[in-house]
């Protein structure tokens, strides 16, 4: 648990809207896509509230990340830290109704398995996918958290605990690493819901930048079995 502990603003005591307003927030700026499909293998779909479908992008050298729409056969092939039991079961989200040039990364929960979720983005021009198990306790409610991916502050009870397996023989013996992302795994749909002064194009796209450096760190992390 690498992070354990990290994005909790004990400064931020003020009491938020609560989860109601944050959705209707995301609602209201999601619209036609709000409402994703989730086909678990083998089963029929599923139209879960709190599955959310994103995605990944952007277009950084240093990384050779890229806009690229990701093929279901893309996501079956991308994880680095998932067990043969969690690769059979996958649930697949709604990848048609996805707005690629808006995702920094794919991320959904899985309907079946709440404790689970994943994230795909694109890695040294790769799809590379981590499952993460979500910490089972939430944070208390009443306070500000903020994701360790995206650095938006929110309600803590909009934030949550994820451990990834480490890939390789360090994941098998149980080390992993821990962050504190959104709870839905939102977060390329929460940089752009910004307040109007804060609305242009480039905010958005530094933030977007920054978010990508973060996934990628993580899972370079996960990845290093060394
Ligand atoms: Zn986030």
């Amino acid at each position: 648990m690498d992070d354990a502990g990290r994005g909790i603003s004990s400064a931020g005591r003020r009491r938020h809207g609560g989860r109601s307003r944050h959705a209707a927030a995301r609602g209201a700026r999601l619209g036609r896509r709000a409402a994703v499909a989730v086909q678990p293998a083998g089963q029929s779909v599923l139209q879960p509230a709190s599955v959310t479908t994103r995605l990944s992008c952007c277009d950084r050298a240093d990384e050779g990340s890229r806009v690229k729409p990701l093929t279901e056969q893309d996501i079956r092939g991308s994880f680095v830290n998932a067990t043969d039991e969690q690769l059979a079961r996958l649930p697949i989200p709604g990848i048609h109704e996805t707005l690629w040039d808006e995702r920094e990364f794919l991320g959904w929960r899985d309907p079946q398995a709440s404790h689970l979720g994943y994230i795909v983005h694109w890695m040294h021009d790769r799809p590379t996918g981590i499952v993460l198990r979500a910490a089972s306790g939430g944070l208390r409610p009443g306070i500000a958290a903020m994701c360790s991916f995206c650095h938006s502050s929110q309600p803590a009870t909009q934030v949550r605990m994820f451990s990834a397996p480490r890939a390789g023989d360090a994941g098998r013996n149980g080390n992993t690493i821990g962050s504190y992302i959104c709870d839905d795994l939102a977060c390329s749909l929460l940089i752009r819901i910004v307040p109007p002064h804060a609305q242009s194009s480039e905010h958005i796209a530094e933030r977007a930048d920054a978010l990508l450096t973060r996934v990628h760190n993580f899972t370079a992390t996960v990845m290093k079995t060394a």
